[in-house]
């Protein structure tokens, strides 16, 4: 196995690696074979969305959360955290900021909760947002686990794509991040729900968790394709000092500088093996270098997510530690994504909802 015969068969077709070849993609330790990795990646990208990010503004709903996992700051059993919940003039406001700033989608994000109430909120907002900006505004959700019929009033009242992460695809690590009565099988049952509804589906994993193999992720690209996604959102796993798996990690320079790493080549192998797939280069990489998500989308991601809620909040939805811009306003936010991005060579995507080709591809 060759580093030059891997990237030349992965960029002829999609699908083309396997696993083992995946594995010596993630492995690879030289700098300038990484380079080489991103590269070709990179390339891909380019092939498929051209010198174009796709940005979405993140609104950041609420912390309140019914589950437990083991590595998140605002899971339900840590008492730090000020809880929040955005009322609906708060989440109009900020929706239509990213639709007067010209953002072509918004991502509204919570802690999770399942309740008629909560469900009735999210339905009649969509409605609201929709109306408000003539439906030019992509919506996407990531609120968690819900039921068939929430996840089919939310698509009836203006969603369209749907971010669930499965976190880890091996079942054996599933159990290990998170308590007894968070189940695997409902979260990848919830995935399937989303296709037979069409959502454009996304998920993803954490990147760097302890214990996880190179086998195992490439394990996660695997159900990435078996489960044919549009989109897919991952990041290396950052320690929160208030959660069980965060309380005893080194947070030194090596270790961002390992995660950060592993979170590139992630992203570039994910792109060699699925090609038109949206990927997106997420905060998490920020959290570990300044210009992390500069380094993601040269790695092969296409889309950014930043954070347009109000600073006030961000504080409160810190889900690991080093949170970038939590003290910034949304309009510094977006000057500074600008910035970064054309100094990149790369463009935004102004006014467009950038929805997976791979989704169009499918229909
Ligand atoms: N409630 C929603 C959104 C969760 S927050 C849901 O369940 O889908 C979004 C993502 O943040 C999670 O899916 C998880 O992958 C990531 N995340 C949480 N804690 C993290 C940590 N300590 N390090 C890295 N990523 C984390």
């Amino acid at each position: 196995m060759n580093l030059y015969d891997i990237l030349n068969k992965a960029t002829a077709k999609p699908h083309a690696l396997s696993q083992e070849e995946l594995m010596f993609l993630l492995e690879i330790r030289d700098e300038k074979e990484m380079q080489q990795l991103f590269h070709a990646a990179y390339g891909l990208k380019l092939r498929y969305t051209g010198k174009m990010v796709s940005i979405r503004g993140l609104i950041e709903m609420g912390n309140v959360c019914a589950k437990d996992c083991f590595y998140c700051g605002i899971r339900k059993s840590n008492p730090n955290v000020e809880r929040f919940q955005l009322d609906r003039e708060a989440v109009l406001r900020m929706s239509r900021w990213a639709w007067k700033h010209n953002f072509g989608s918004i991502v509204m994000q919570s802690g999770e909760m399942e309740s008629e109430e909560h469900t009735a909120f999210v339905e009649s907002l969509l409605r609201d947002i929709t109306n408000m900006c003539n439906g030019e505004l992509g919506i996407t959700l990531s609120l968690g686990e819900q039921s068939e019929e929430t996840l089919r009033r939310w698509k009836n009242a203006g969603a369209h794509r749907y971010l669930l992460r499965i976190e880890s695809s091996s079942e054996e690590i599933y159990r290990a991040i998170h308590p007894q009565n968070h189940s695997f099988a409902r979260r990848v049952e919830c995935l399937k729900i989303l296709r037979k509804l069409d959502y454009q589906v996304g998920s993803g994993v954490m990147i760097g968790l302890p214990g996880q193999s190179a086998a195992q992720l490439a394990g996660d690209i695997e159900f990435f394709r078996k489960m044919d996604l549009d989109m897919i959102g991952m990041g290396p796993f950052l320690p929160h000092h208030d959660t069980p798996m965060g309380k005893n990690v080194d947070f030194s320079e090596n270790f961002k500088r390992q995660q950060l790493e592993l979170g590139l080549k992630m992203i570039s192998a994910v792109r060699l093996q699925l090609h038109n797939t949206n990927i997106a280069s997420t905060t998490a990489l920020e959290a570990l270098r300044n210009d992390g998500r500069e380094l993601g989308l040269l790695a092969g991601a296409n889309v950014i997510m930043p954070n347009i809620t109000d600073p006030e909040y961000r504080k409160n939805y810190k889900l690991y530690e080093n949170k970038p811009a939590v003290n910034e306003s949304s309009d510094d936010s977006i000057r500074e994504l600008t910035r970064k991005v054309a100094a990149i060579g790369e463009e935004i995507n102004w006014n467009k909802r950038g929805d997976s080709p791979h989704y169009f591809a499918r229909h």
